[in-house]
């Protein structure tokens, strides 16, 4: 169809037709799909690449944000996908387009953030770019990390029985934002986790070098739209138990006030936690104990995602999940 549209299609629309003109190359573990591409070494390690945008109006606004955080956020958010293949980060590389009028403090405050970030990982910025924006200010962040060979965790991996788990809490940061775009100033606990939200390297390093996971990604827009990524890479469908969503008492404070907030903690965002699956029912009261997981539910072979409340019945969001163009 000639005249069909961004929105019509979707951000993901647009991926697969991209991956289809994409031959494979023999360097190539895996290409387009998955938190990172993943390229073959002459050594015991694969490399992991991976790179995203932040442009601002869209992903962040300087009115809610200091620069310094925001150079934090674009080198962790980045470092997210490093952690979502359970490998270690090495090289960072930034590309900045700037309007011409920011103050140059500020710029410094955001390569800080960004350079103090960064090294919090053990990893270290190794090059970028830099231009004049007519328009807003872009930054473009390119990471490339290391996992030992054959053992990156991917998407396709999930089987039929596998216990479905998810780090940390979520909805913090969507619940900001939303806080934020209602003029209400959320309080300090639920800003951090919107503006320095924290990469999970430590137990995605863990999840490989125990071998305990057999898919996983990060949170980036919501646990029902990643986690139909993991579905449709890996063929088979998911329950999910409404009442075991891991929430920190923010939100449930919130919660009691407008019920209807749920939805954040299932399409909300930028949670940056690692969802993973993995064919042990108890990773974290034995296996993985002291690692913040919580299990959610179960991958089953009926297609599709169901999400169940405690009586059994079927719980319908009234969100989808982020899609840039949806
Ligand atoms: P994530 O949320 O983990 O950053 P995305 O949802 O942004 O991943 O992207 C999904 C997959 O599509 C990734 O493998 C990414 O590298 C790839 N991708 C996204 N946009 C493009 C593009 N314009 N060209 C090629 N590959 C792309
Ligand atoms: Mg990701």
């Amino acid at each position: 169809m000639h005249n069909e549209k961004l929105q019509d299609v979707g951000e993901f629309g647009l991926i697969r037709r991209i991956q289809r003109q994409v031959g494979g190359g023999d360097h190539l573990v895996l290409g387009i799909g998955d938190d990172c591409s993943i390229q073959r070494q002459d050594n015991s390690w694969e490399l992991l690449t991976s790179t995203d945008l932040l442009i601002e109006g869209v992903h962040f606004n300087r009115q809610w944000i200091s620069m310094e955080e925001l150079g934090r956020k674009s080198a962790a958010v980045n470092i997210s996908d490093i952690a979502a293949m359970g490998g270690r980060p090495k090289s960072l590389f930034l590309g900045v387009a700037c309007p011409g009028d920011i103050p140059v403090d500020e710029l410094e405050s955001f390569s800080r953030g960004f350079v103090a970030e960064t090294n919090a990982y053990d990893a270290v910025l190794a090059g970028g770019d830099t231009c004049r924006s007519l328009g807003p200010l872009m930054i473009s962040v390119t990471v490339q990390g290391e996992v030992e060979s054959g053992r990156a965790i991917r998407r396709d991996g999930a089987e039929v029985g596998d216990a479905i788990y998810v780090s940390g809490t979520l909805g913090d940061s969507a619940l900001a934002l939303q806080q934020l775009l209602a003029g209400k100033q959320p309080n300090r606990y639920l800003l951090a986790r919107h503006n320095t939200p924290t990469a999970r390297v430590a137990l995605g390093r863990r999840l490989v070098q125990e071998q305990l996971a057999s898919s996983m990604l990060d949170v980036s827009d919501g646990i029902l739209s990643d986690l139909g990524h993991i579905l449709e890479a890996s063929g088979v469908g998911a329950e999910i138990e409404l009442a075991r969503l891991p929430l920190s008492d923010e939100f449930r404070a919130a919660l009691q006030q407008d019920g209807s907030l749920l939805d954040l903690a299932l399409a909300g965002g930028e949670d940056y936690e690692l969802l993973l699956t993995s064919p042990l029912k108890n990773l974290s009261e034995k296996t993985l104990s002291s690692v913040d997981l919580t299990r959610i539910g179960t991958i089953c072979s009926q297609p599709g995602l169901q999400v169940k409340n405690q009586d059994g019945s079927l719980y319908r969001c009234s969100r989808g999940g982020f899609d840039h163009f949806g």
